[in-house]
């Protein structure tokens, strides 16, 4: 076994290969640093690549990315392992740091596939497509989606039946079943952590429904429905297909709410809730948005003018507190709420329901640490000791954290915050021998 163990050396490693772990290392490797980024997904691009628009500008999330993505992939001084996982870090008596990493088979030879999808229209499996949050299907042999980066098929051996389909119909024989799990050690002198962020999971408010009443969805869902890589042409709401006229947002879905154990505010759902309903009023001209609120947290650059154009275009905001949501027989919604203004109980109709879900740590880096402690915060994030003065810094010497996985945090802050990671680790870098 441990013969198998292929062994390499980075000057920095970059656990996660979203938007924060792609911006360090394209600084890190533009500046002459030889750099690994290790991502768990099929594509880098983390959850930023499919996302509709940003706000406040309303750019098109996908136009910034897919260049960044593009810039990161092509680097000669970037290495990417896609589909793999750091699973121990150590730091030895040299002050290297010494990672595990396990690279899980695609059961397609990456450099052969040239993305034809021939092998998807063969297959037979029918499964939730996670890229579209389960919306719709998609097929055992599959390209996560199109702007996925690299754009290559990998075969979802959990549902696969083996029934060879996709063998047959590849023009280039690229996939191969016999593909195994690999392991490396890579020493690197630095170690950037961008694990990034999960999102709450609104099993856990079962008064809201979801899960149950298909017409319920979170907002990535409706995300994805507003994203140029949609599943469908427009939007639809899940339980019978038909274009909602009445839609509703409940704001704080998992946060400052202490008894699902988030009482902090996730920094961004105001804003991506005010510019999906910008989005849906373009979409959906005739149909009636309503966020449901307790306080709009419009704190950034040019938010409270994009709260106010929101006002302006007609959305309505009532601030109240979703009690429940209870569902009538032909799918529309009952949303019982604490009117705040008045402080009476009262209740709307809807014909579909956006829980505007929070932010949660990633708790994985800080259990990768072997014999050096990477401390969290309250809420679980990774500490940053020196916060105002050294923003990337963490308990480790030579570990830096980049974007989410210190908290909360919109685009523009995680862009810079990799920026301050990567100039950190510079830093680190050239005070060593
Ligand atoms: S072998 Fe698996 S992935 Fe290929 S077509 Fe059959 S079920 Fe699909
Ligand atoms: S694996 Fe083969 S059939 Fe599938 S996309 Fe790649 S080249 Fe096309």
């Amino acid at each position: 076994m441990q013969e198998n163990i292929k062994k390499s050396q980075y000057d920095a490693l970059v656990i996660g290969g979203g938007i924060a772990g792609g911006e360090a290392a394209l600084n890190l490797a533009n500046n002459g640093y030889k750099v690994l980024v290790v991502e768990k997904d099929l594509t880098i691009g983390g959850k930023m690549i499919l996302l509709s628009k940003v706000f406040p500008t309303l750019d098109c999330a996908a136009c910034i990315t897919t260049p960044k993505v593009s810039e990161i992939s092509r680097h000669a001084g970037i290495t990417i392992f896609t589909s793999s996982e750091v699973t121990a870090v150590t730091k030895n008596n040299e002050g290297r740091f010494v990672a595990s990493v396990t690279k899980r088979p695609r059961y397609v030879v990456t450099e052969d596939c040239t993305g034809c999808q021939l092998c998807e229209q063969a297959c037979p499996v029918n499964v939730p497509d996670q890229y579209q949050l389960g919306l719709i299907g998609r097929k055992a042999a599959f390209i996560p989606f199109n702007i996925a980066s690299p754009r290559v098929a990998a075969i979802d051996i959990d549902n696969c039946t083996l029934c060879g389909a996709c063998e047959k119909a590849c023009p280039t024989k690229c996939i191969d079943f016999t593909q195994e799990t690999e392991e490396y050690s890579i020493e690197a002198k630095t170690v950037i952590v961008a694990t990034g962020f999960n999102l709450f999971d609104p099993l856990k408010m079962p008064r809201y429904g979801y899960g149950k009443m298909k017409n319920v969805i979170t907002s990535m869902q409706m995300e994805r429905q507003l994203a140029p890589t949609r599943p469908f042409n427009t939007i639809l709401r899940p339980g019978d297909g038909k274009v909602p006229d009445k839609i509703a947002y409940v704001l704080c879905t998992g946060s400052r709410d202490a008894s699902v154990g988030n009482p902090v505010c996730s920094q961004i759902c105001c804003m991506y809730s005010i510019k999906q309903a910008q989005l849906l009023m373009g979409a959906l001209p005739m149909a009636d948005i309503t966020i449901y609120y307790i306080n709009i947290r419009s704190f950034g650059k040019g938010f409270e003018e994009f709260y106010e154009q929101a006002k302006g275009m007609g959305v309505n905001f009532v601030k109240g507190k979703i009690g429940t949501i209870t569902e009538k027989e032909n799918g529309n919604l009952i949303l019982r709420y604490e009117d705040i203004n008045e402080g009476v109980v009262k209740e709307a109709e809807h014909d579909m329901a956006v829980l505007s879900v929070g932010v949660l740590p990633n708790e994985t880096p800080s259990a990768l640490f072997k014999n050096r402690e990477l401390k969290v915060d309250a809420q679980k994030f990774v500490y940053q000791p020196e916060v105002l003065v050294s923003p990337a810094r963490t308990s480790i010497d030579g570990v830096f954290v980049s974007g989410t996985a210190s908290g909360p945090m919109d685009i523009p802050d995680s862009i810079l915050s990799a920026g301050s990671a990567a100039a950190e680790a510079i830093s680190y870098l050239n005070s060593k021998p």
